[in-house]
């Protein structure tokens, strides 16, 4: 019972280590994936293609995401507030609180900030994968298991353990719904 109550607590200010595990997590899913680009093309396509990999994952979680969905996120607001990725506290910084209402457009269009996510999440597996018929080594095979494996342990355990059961705004949160976490 005092288990269930723990997991279903809601953290106003997550625990460093947390954050931690989610950046941390976030950050090594980013340098695998531009690793192994790099390593699944030869001559220039490599380090072009994985230069501009890590240009737009970099971009899209800690320069978009804080200026278009942390701001209107419910822990922009909230005093000695703490999300799990802690940009609430970058996003202040660098802009100016939106319409709470406008959260809901992160998972909104072709373009939102959902797919821009899921794209520098996933598109480094495909690559690898083609790399592996195009120049395959042992150390991108390595590599391309260790990108699945986190990408998988973020949706099993990440988002349902550490972060969704625990945010102040999985209620009413599109992300949190479409995986089933917002209850
Ligand atoms: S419910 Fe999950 S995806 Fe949505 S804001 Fe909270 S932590 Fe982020």
């Amino acid at each position: 019972m005092a288990e269930k109550i723990k997991k279903n607590t809601f953290y106003t200010k997550y625990p460093l280590s947390s954050v931690v595990l989610y950046n941390g997590s976030t950050i090594l899913h980013f340098l695998l994936g531009g690793a192994g680009i790099y390593l699944s093309f030869s001559s220039w396509a490599g380090p072009l293609l994985a230069v501009i990999y890590l240009v737009f994952a970099f971009v899209q979680m800690y320069l978009i995401m804080p200026l278009t969905v942390c701001s209107r996120c419910p822990y922009y607001k909230l005093e000695n507030g703490r999300c799990i990725s802690a940009l609430n506290l970058l996003s202040r910084r660098i802009t100016t609180p939106g319409l709470p209402h406008d959260f809901l457009r992160r998972a909104k269009g072709p373009l939102c900030h959902n797919y821009q996510y899921l794209a520098a999440l996933i598109v480094p597996v495909p690559l690898m994968l083609l790399g592996l018929v195009l120049n395959f080594s042992v150390a991108l095979l390595v590599i391309l298991g260790v990108v699945v494996l986190l990408l998988v342990e973020r949706f099993l355990f990440l988002f349902p353990k550490v972060a969704c059961i625990h945010c102040v705004a999985k209620h009413k949160c599109p992300n949190a719904a479409q995986m089933g976490l917002n209850k």
